[in-house]
């Protein structure tokens, strides 16, 4: 913990923490340390660890990187939060993030972005951590933490992970309890593990994992000792390569990277196999109709009365004036933008055109990997991300359909419900990191885990 606590002091420019709780890290660092002598070792035992600034940690700031949050300290733990702590983890601080979960880049978060600690050869230029959890990788990658807490809507955990380096995991919808973690889009949200190796990630999403009365699509299934189903051994297994996911344009060195990834499963005895997944063109379409519509629904909460911030109001306004203009200075322009869209594509007119039909494509897309899974595949091999971390401010400027492009490989997981884990496997011309992405049977995140450490 304090080896650390002087990273962080030296890494202000990663721009990775942004509420710090030094103190109560110490304390916990010696209540276990108390454990360990008294012969309790759990799991996390004095484990230093970040927190991604959407879940609720009791009395510490929680503002999920927006202004319309500040002030707010949650008078409630989430059960992740919870869980780690009841197992020994010790919390360093809450991490950097896209406003309210929404992003690729880090970028729209009210703190300013996240800063990669890796840089492309020969130049200095600032790069994105990724997003929305660009936060939990900066500060992993760098050594600020020994692993931090990460949520996923479309991408959040496996998109920053690759491109810093990391490993970062997704379970399954229902895996872990999303109670105390602010809603983006509750269908879709999951928490997860972000850490430097597979085996920290197996070890770190036994903890966050538990079976939660709170959250009623927390599902009744025990937790395994993910840690213990690392054997090594993926003989016989069937990895499916979906060639939907060759996309057009896709850089020579993400297929190279591919490739290479299904050779070391294969040379592991793993069965490389071609699967079909024909409705993945409509995935990033339905994911944003379907992520900014509950987007929509969750946020209305943010109303200057129940949290946070409230705007200044001139004599004779009333309600409408107070939700409109807290609503206009509380909400960044994506967030903004994302309740636009959720609320038109809900709206009486336009609700079968856009919303009832994502819903549609979205059990196609799940169909997709049923059919997959029940002809024996165990693992899905793809890319995690078309490109290597980009530059800070580049993509500012494009159009925001450019920014959702990112997703195109991490969505479907979400879109299904399914598993999906990104694992570093190589660097760019530049000397970047990139990643794959394994993506798993629904609760076979053991399976998928032991997959992943082949890669490593
Ligand atoms: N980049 C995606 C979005 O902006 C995913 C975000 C996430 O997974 N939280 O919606």
């Amino acid at each position: 913990t304090d080896a650390c606590l002087t990273q962080i002091e030296g890494a202000g420019a990663l721009n990775a923490f942004v509420h710090h709780t030094a103190d109560q890290a110490r304390e916990m660092a010696a209540a276990a340390d108390q454990r360990l002598k008294a012969g309790d070792a759990p799991a996390l035992c004095g484990i230093p660890l970040g927190i991604k600034d959407l879940f609720c940690v009791q009395g510490v700031p929680t503002q999920a990187a927006s202004r319309i949050l500040e002030g707010f300290r949650p008078e409630y733990e989430s059960t992740v939060t919870r869980n780690l702590w009841d197992v020994g983890a010790v919390m360093l601080g809450k991490l950097n993030m896209d406003e309210f979960a929404m992003g690729s880049s880090n970028e729209s978060s009210v703190y300013g972005p996240a800063v990669n600690p890796w840089r492309r050869k020969g130049s200095d230029a600032a790069l994105t951590a990724g997003g929305s959890s660009g936060g939990s990788a900066a500060a992993v990658a760098a050594g600020l933490c020994l692993g931090a807490t990460g949520t996923d809507t479309g991408g959040s955990i496996r998109q920053p992970a690759a491109f810093t380096g990391t490993v970062g995991l997704k379970p399954t919808y229902g895996r872990v309890s999303r109670w105390g973690v602010v809603a983006f889009a509750s269908s879709l949200d999951q928490a997860g593990p972000m850490t430097r190796t597979v085996r920290d990630a197996a070890i770190m999403l036994g903890a966050m994992a538990s079976v939660d009365p709170k959250d009623s699509t927390s599902a009744d299934y025990p937790v395994p000792d993910y840690e213990a189903a690392l054997s090594g051994d993926i003989r016989g297994k069937r990895i499916g390569i979906p060639r939907e996911y060759r996309m057009d344009g896709m850089p020579a060195e993400i297929d190279a990277l591919w490739q290479k990834g299904a050779e070391m499963l294969r040379d592991a005895g793993a069965e490389i196999v071609d699967i079909s997944l024909p409705h993945t063109k409509y995935a990033l379409p339905a994911y944003y109709v379907i992520a900014p519509a509950e987007a929509s629904s969750n946020l209305a909460r943010y109303d200057g009365v129940r949290y946070g911030r409230r705007a200044k109001l001139s004599a004779g306004d009333g309600i409408t004036e107070m939700y409109e203009k807290t609503r206009a200075e509380g909400f960044g322009a994506e967030v903004q933008r994302r309740v636009m869209i959720g609320t038109y594509v809900l709206s009486a007119g336009f609700y079968d055109a856009y919303y009832n039909r994502a819903r549609r494509v979205r059990a196609l897309i799940k169909g997709d990997f049923d059919q997959a899974f029940a002809q024996g595949v165990d693992a899905i091999l793809t890319p995690a991300t078309p490109s290597a971390a980009f530059g800070l401010g580049e993509m500012q400027d494009a159009d925001p359909v450019q920014m959702y492009l990112n997703d195109v490989f991490t969505v479907t997981v979400n879109l299904a419900g399914l598993p999906g884990i990104s694992v570093p496997v190589g660097l760019d011309a530049q000397g970047l990191p990139l990643g794959l992405q394994l993506i798993g049977r629904p609760w076979d995140e053991a399976g998928l885990l032991n997959h992943a450490e082949v890669l490593e």
